[in-house]
């Protein structure tokens, strides 16, 4: 029986790899770090579909080294690897996996704002390292979040369900930013969309939810940390490029804003001498945010979805360049 030939560029979940498996000539790349763009360009050469990570760039050149190429899967919502001109020129769908994330992603969120908020890293060091003395009444003081207000930069899925969290939990006031307005969420948090300005300026604690576009790369720089509240939080995340990480280490350090919790970085990993991580007032993680069993399982499983739907040559429960079935 013919056998459509894919390369999954990573172990994603079992669950995901059997679907695929059952379906399909599968070459698993089973490495714990990514194929190079050469082997990734090797390995796809004579395949139907792809499997790609958020770390495999899906350029043009690598869609034009796979002739038979009819989907290409990747394994994350955020598709800022791929690029998706390219692919529609060939009129290859991609897929992603929004919203199987969400929540855990926004779990996340909270967890680095509190853990930045609370001085939970430098905290927790101190403690391992022997400079936990004794209970201190002036020592590792933080921020409260009950009745501050934070700013959501993109309220789409994961931004909105980290205002419910905020919003429901500590009965934060809830700003935001869009490209288009969110009435229900109006009603339902009681929020308002603000200009980026007004965000900056009135948030206690801000937090990073839009998709890497053109108009969200580098959003964040010196001008925009001059405007926060020297008290403020800053959490990312979504991507490390919205960040100009310079920009982000000078402010942490000279006290323009207060702490910052990133899940996401520009590069990752981040080297393990950069400035960030030598700033007792930032938390980093190494890009955890969907890394729960059941997110990852949901992930694989809509993955499996998407490539197999596409190497059927059927539509994509998920396709991000949907005008390709125009
Ligand atoms: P989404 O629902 O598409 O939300 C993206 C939001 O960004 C939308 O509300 C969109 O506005 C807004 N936006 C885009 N450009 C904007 C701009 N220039 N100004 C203001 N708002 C803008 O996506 P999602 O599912 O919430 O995911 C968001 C991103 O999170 C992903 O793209 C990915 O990069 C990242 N992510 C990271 C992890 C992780 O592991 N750290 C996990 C999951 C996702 P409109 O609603 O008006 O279009």
């Amino acid at each position: 029986m013919f056998k459509p030939k894919v390369f999954v560029a990573r172990q994603i979940p079992e669950v995901g790899l059997e679907l695929i498996r059952a379906a399909c000539d599968a070459d698993v790349w089973l490495e714990r770090l990514p194929p190079s763009p050469e082997i990734l360009r090797e390995r796809v050469r004579d395949c139907d579909g792809l499997v790609s990570l958020l770390t495999d760039r899906v350029d043009a050149a690598l869609l034009a080294a796979a002739p038979r190429l009819r989907v290409v899967s990747n394994f994350a919502v955020g598709v800022n690897n791929v690029d998706l001109v390219a692919a529609s020129e060939r009129s290859i769908p991609v897929g992603n996996t929004p919203g199987v994330l969400t929540e855990a992603t926004a779990d996340i969120a909270v967890t680095l704002l509190l853990a930045a908020a609370r001085r939970l890293g430098e905290s927790s060091t101190d403690a391992k390292e022997g400079r936990w003395l004794t209970w201190e009444p002036r020592g590792w003081l933080g921020a409260d979040l009950v009745g501050r207000t934070v700013g959501i930069v993109g309220m789409g899925r994961i931004g909105h369900a980290v205002a419910k969290r905020l919003h429901f939990g500590w009965g934060m006031r809830v700003i935001y930013t869009a490209r288009s307005p969110k009435p229900e969420i109006d009603a339902e948090l009681g929020a308002s969309a603000v200009s980026f300005d007004t965000l900056l300026t009135q948030s206690d604690f801000v937090s990073v939810h839009v998709d890497l576009n053109p108009t969200t790369k580098g959003m964040f720089g010196a001008a925009e940390f001059a405007k926060m509240k020297r008290s403020a939080v800053f959490v990312n995340t979504a991507r490390g490029p919205h960040v100009d990480q310079v920009a982000l280490a000078e402010a942490l350090r000279s006290g323009a804003i207060f702490a910052a919790g990133l899940d996401v970085t520009e590069p990752e990993p981040l080297p393990a001498d950069h400035e960030l991580y030598k700033l007792p007032n930032c938390v980093i993680a190494p890009h955890i945010a969907s890394a729960t069993h059941d997110t990852r399982d949901a992930m694989a499983t809509l993955c499996a979805a998407n490539l197999l739907a596409g190497v059927r040559g059927e539509r994509l429960p998920n396709c991000v360049n949907p005008s390709v079935y125009d």
